[in-house]
């Protein structure tokens, strides 16, 4: 058995966090890693848990010290993966990254041998923008700007693994567990 990097795309508000949530709930062997960002917390995000919240300062200097395996700017913010914490852990367990498009596709050169990527999308732009509000944790300019990202995300589908539409949380959790298995077992 290997241990796999999943790598988890979809646009904002499709329900990732949900299903990572649950994923993490079940598979003692699974561990995520958590992403610096230099974007501010929403409100019930706590530091080291969704996110490592730090200055555009403390960024560019960790950029500079090779510490992320990758990083992007979204929405004016930047966004990067521990580089260690990932190397480290894959020793031991698989690992899980929830990063977009780009990032994947960087993760997927830099570990071919063990990354495996799985995009979730919307059942329609109509839900998806229901839950995006529903979250209310945007303003609608910010809304407006990461729905605007969606078409070029889904576009990029193909350049994925596997591809789950992500009606119902449960069950798209259950297809992700059904992925690992069959993916350690390669
Ligand atoms: P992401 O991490 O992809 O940005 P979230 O997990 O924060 O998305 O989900 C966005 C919103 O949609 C949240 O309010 C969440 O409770 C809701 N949500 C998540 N999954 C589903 C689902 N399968 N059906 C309906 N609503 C969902
Ligand atoms: P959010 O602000 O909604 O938490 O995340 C915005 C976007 O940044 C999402 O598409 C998310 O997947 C992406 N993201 C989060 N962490 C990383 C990371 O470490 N690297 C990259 N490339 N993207 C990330």
């Amino acid at each position: 058995m290997r241990n796999i990097l999943l790598v988890l795309s979809g646009p904002s508000g499709v329900g990732k966090g949900t299903i990572v949530n649950y994923l993490l709930e079940e598979d003692k062997n699974l561990v995520k890693s958590v992403s610096c960002t230099t974007r501010a917390p929403r409100e019930g995000e706590q530091n080291g848990r969704e996110y490592f919240f730090i200055s555009g300062q403390e960024f560019q200097n960790r950029i500079l010290e090779n510490d992320f395996l990758e990083y992007d700017e979204h929405f004016g913010n930047f966004y990067g993966t521990p580089r260690s914490f990932v190397e480290r852990q894959l020793k031991e367990r698989s690992v899980l990254l929830e990063i977009d498009v780009v990032g994947a596709l960087n993760a997927k050169r830099l570990m071919p041998e063990r990354a495996v990527l799985v995009m979730v999308t919307p059942p329609s732009m109509e839900e998806l923008e229901k839950r995006l509000s529903g979250r209310g944790s945007e303003t609608e300019e910010e809304r407006e700007s990461r729905l605007r990202r969606v078409r070029y995300e889904l576009e990029q589908a193909h350049l994925y693994d596997y591809v789950l539409v992500n009606d119902d949380s449960r069950l798209t959790k259950a297809k992700i567990q059904e992925i690992i298995r069959k993916e350690k077992e390669k």
